[in-house]
């Protein structure tokens, strides 16, 4: 998968803490719905710009009240997943509060005129983001389209299809995975244990690691219950997806480690 994170495209930090889920039942697929250039399949250094109109879009719209990108994610038509409110935070983007809390949403960079027709590559990216949130995000197996529950054209006729069809991926094969980006291996752990309460720069660093890995965490090098929590919170998800460790709330080694080395997607 080629993930984009938020750091990387640089996005607006939200307005409030993300409502946090542990999974949903599944991802719907969305469109932009307005217009999208045609010749944006040619120019990915545009996709990047794409995504901050559109989280300022959302920001800006005094009706829904959003606190950040409405999206769990969005996909450019080279197939790049560019991160949204992410993995195991609530979406805006279904309809309602039940459509938000039953699914993540996903949108890909096609609209109601220009380009309308997804890419091959676009395709692949979407897979990729669905099977990312089911894997780290507790996604259960549903993929369906915004429309499915809710009165709308999203996400636009072509894209439909390819849901109904059953969201496979072109030509039916597998993608070739390109090889993962290195991780950065981080900063060394500092010898000090993260517990509630400590104060200490190292607490500082790693707040300042896990917001930028997407969790709602104060940046204040106070370690105090909610820092704890989060760390908890990290330590689950770190054991659900085959990285055990234990959740006691505590950033030792181990934890410091997995939080600048277990990969974001
Ligand atoms: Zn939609
Ligand atoms: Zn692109």
């Amino acid at each position: 998968m080629q993930f984009v994170s938020r750091a990387q495209w640089g996005a607006t930090p939200p307005r409030s803490d993300w409502r946090y889920v542990d999974g949903t039942r599944g991802v719907k697929i969305h469109y932009e719905g307005t217009a999208v250039p045609s010749d944006l399949p040619a120019d990915h250094s545009r996709c990047a710009g794409r995504v901050r109109a559109i989280q300022a879009a959302h920001l800006a719209d005094r009706n829904e009240g959003w606190i950040d990108i409405a999206y769990t994610a969005v996909v450019c038509p080279h197939g790049h997943v560019f991160e949204g409110r992410g993995a195991h935070h609530q979406t805006g983007a279904n309809g309602g509060a039940s459509l938000n809390r039953d699914h993540y949403a996903v949108c890909a960079m096609v609209g109601d005129s220009g380009l309308t027709e997804p890419t091959e590559a676009m395709l692949h990216g979407l897979r990729d983001a669905v099977e990312w949130l089911q894997r780290d995000g507790g996604a259960g197996p549903e993929i369906k389209g915004h429309r499915d529950g809710y009165a709308t054209s999203c996400p636009g006729g072509p894209l439909y299809a390819w849901v109904q069809s059953g969201a496979p991926r072109p030509g039916g094969a597998p993608a070739v995975q390109p090889p993962a980006p290195q991780q950065p291996t981080g900063p060394d752990w500092p010898g000090v244990y993260l517990r509630a309460t400590t104060h200490h720069e190292a607490a500082r660093i790693w707040q300042q690691r896990m917001r930028d890995r997407g969790w709602p965490i104060d940046v204040d090098g106070w370690f105090g219950p909610a820092s704890a929590e989060v760390a908890r919170r990290f330590q689950e998800d770190c054991t659900t997806h085959g990285w055990p460790l234990s959740a006691d709330g505590i950033v030792g080694p181990a934890t410091w480690k997995a939080s600048w080395e277990r990969p974001v997607s």
